[in-house]
C-alpha cells in the first residue's frame, strides 16, 4: 500500500525585500555559526576529497556547496569540527574511559583547512581578519568543536585547538563531560548537576583564550552557571527557541533574557523537530521564521542570529533547504517584524562578529594571566613503571599516580 506524501504548500517570500537582503550581504556577512559538512567529509570519504574526482566542493548534492552558499549570501561560516562522544554507553560517567576523539577532531580541523586550501577559501582566526576577508570579496571560514568530550578532560587540548583556529567550544554535546551537564542526560533521567568545579575553571580558561563559550546541547543549569561564570558574552551555536516549540534542546524564555543580560546571541537552529511539533514532523521555512521572530520580540535584534545545522541534520525546513536560502529566511522573519537594514545587518550576522569581538576583547583584558593547569580531580594519570629520578625532595609522594607494567629497559 502506498502513501500519499503530504505536500507541504508555502507562499513565496517577497521579491523585493529577498533583492533588498542579497544586496545588503554584500557589504554585511550573513554569518552560520553551524554546519557540519566536514562530518560528510569523513563518513563518506574518509577524508580523501582532494584526490576524488567526484567530489567538487562548487556542486555537492549535500545541504552546502560554495554556489550556493553564494547564492545564499553567506559570508562567514563556521564549520562544526565534530566528533560524537565515543562512549557506547551514553549515560556513562566514566569520562577516564580511552577514546579517539582528540585524533578524530584533529583530522576534521585538518580537512577544514585543506578542503579551503583546494577551494581558496580564506580560514580566519579572528573578527578582524574575517571582516577584512570578507571585505576583500573572499568566502570565510571558521571553526567549532561541538561539546568539550572533544578535548577530552584537558585543557592543554582546548589550548592547542584555539592555536589551530577553534574560536568556539560547545560545553556538551549529547552527554556529560567532566565539565557540564547536557540537556540530553537531564531529559534521559540523569541530576542536572550543571557547571562543574573544572567547567567553571575550563570558561575561565576560554575567555582567557578568546574561545566563545557555546551553551548549545547543554542542560538549563548548565546555561545559568555558565552565564554567570562567563566573563565574556556566550553564544549559542544552534538553538531554537522553547517558547515556540518546547522541544529540550530548545531555550527557554527565561534564559532568553539572562542571555540579553549577558549581551550574547543565539542563533537559531533550522533542524524540523526543533521548531515544529506537526503531526508529520514536517517544518517549513515559516516555522524557522517564527522561532527567529519570537527571540527578536522577547529580547530584540541584537542578540539573534543564524545557525542552520545543515548538513549535521536529517531533515530540513521546506522552503529553507539548503545554505542559498537565508534572504528568503530573513525577509519571512521581516514579515513578522518591522526592521531596519540596520536590525536586519545584526540578525544576519552582526550580533554574532559583535560577540566574536567581545570575546577578543576580554581576552587581551586577561593577557597577564597564565595557562589555567587545572585538571579534572577524577583524572587517572598514568606513567610506566619506577625509577625516573625525582624532581625535587618528595616530589615522587605529591600526586597520585598510576603504573603500567615496564617494558624492558634494554631498549632505552
Ligand atoms: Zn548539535
Amino acid at each position: 500500500m502506498s502513501e500519499a506524501k503530504e505536500v507541504v504548500e508555502i507562499s513565496k517570500a517577497d521579491p523585493e525585500v529577498v533583492s533588498r537582503i542579497k544586496n545588503l550581504s554584500k557589504t554585511v556577512p550573513i554569518v552560520d555559526t553551524h554546519n557540519d559538512f566536514p562530518y560528510l567529509l569523513r563518513g563518506q570519504l574518509h577524508y580523501e576529497f582532494s584526490s576524488n574526482g567526484d567530489f567538487d566542493f562548487n556542486h555537492t548534492t549535500a545541504h552546502t556547496d560554495l554556489t550556493r552558499l553564494k547564492e545564499g549570501g553567506v559570508g562567514i561560516q563556521f564549520f562544526s569540527c565534530f566528533i560524537e562522544c565515543q562512549n557506547e554507553d551514553r549515560y556513562s560517567q566514566d569520562f577516564n574511559v580511552p577514546n579517539s576523539a582528540v585524533r578524530d577532531t584533529l583530522e576534521q580541523i585538518d580537512s577544514v583547512k585543506r578542503l579551503c586550501a583546494d577551494y581558496e577559501i580564506a580560514v580566519v582566526s579572528n573578527s578582524e581578519d574575517a571582516l577584512k576577508a570578507f571585505n576583500e570579496g573572499k568566502f570565510v571560514v571558521t571553526m567549532g568543536i561541538e561539546g568539550l568530550h572533544q578535548v577530552d578532560i584537558s585543557l592543554s587540548v582546548l589550548r592547542l585547538y584555539y592555536e589551530l583556529g577553534v574560536r568556539y567550544a560547545t560545553l556538551t554535546h549529547n552527554g556529560d563531560n567532566p565539565f557540564a551537564t547536557s540537556v540530553s542526560s537531564v531529559t534521559g533521567g540523569l541530576e542536572d548537576k550543571g557547571l562543574s568545579k573544572f567547567g567553571v575553571e575550563c570558561v575561565a580558561e576560554m575567555n582567557r583564550l578568546g574561545m566563545i563559550v557555546d551553551i548549545s546541547h547543554v542542560s538549563d543549569k548548565t546555561m545559568k552557571d555558565t552565564l554567570k561564570a562567563t566573563k565574556a558574552p556566550v553564544m549559542f551555536s544552534h538553538s531554537s527557541c522553547y517558547g515556540v516549540t518546547p522541544h529540550p534542546r530548545n531555550v527557554s524564555d527565561e534564559v532568553l533574557l539572562l542571555l540579553k543580560k549577558n549581551s550574547g546571541v543565539i542563533c537559531i537552529n533550522f533542524y524540523n523537530p526543533f521548531i515544529t511539533q506537526s503531526e508529520s514532523g514536517e517544518a517549513t521555512i515559516e516555522d524557522a521564521a517564527d522561532h527567529i521572530a519570537h527571540a527578536i520580540n522577547l529580547v530584540g535584534w541584537d542578540y539573534v542570529g543564524l545557525g542552520s545545522d545543515f548538513d549535521g541534520c536529517s531533515s530540513v525546513p521546506v522552503g529553507l533547504e539548503d545554505v542559498s536560502k537565508y534572504p528568503e529566511l530573513i525577509a519571512k522573519v521581516l514579515e513578522r517584524t518591522n526592521g531596519t537594514d540596520e536590525d536586519v545587518a545584526k540578525l544576519m550576522g552582526g550580533n554574532v562578529m559583535r560577540v566574536w569581538k567581545a570575546s577578543e576583547v576580554v581576552a587581551a583584558s586577561l593577557s597577564s594571566q597564565q595557562p589555567n593547569e587545572a585538571n579534572w580531580e577524577d583524572r587517572d594519570w598514568y606513567v610506566l613503571g619506577y625509577g625516573y629520578p625525582e624532581l625535587f625532595p618528595g616530589a615522587l609522594q605529591l600526586k597520585e599516580t598510576k603504573f603500567r607494567p615496564t617494558m624492558s629497559w634494554e631498549f632505552l
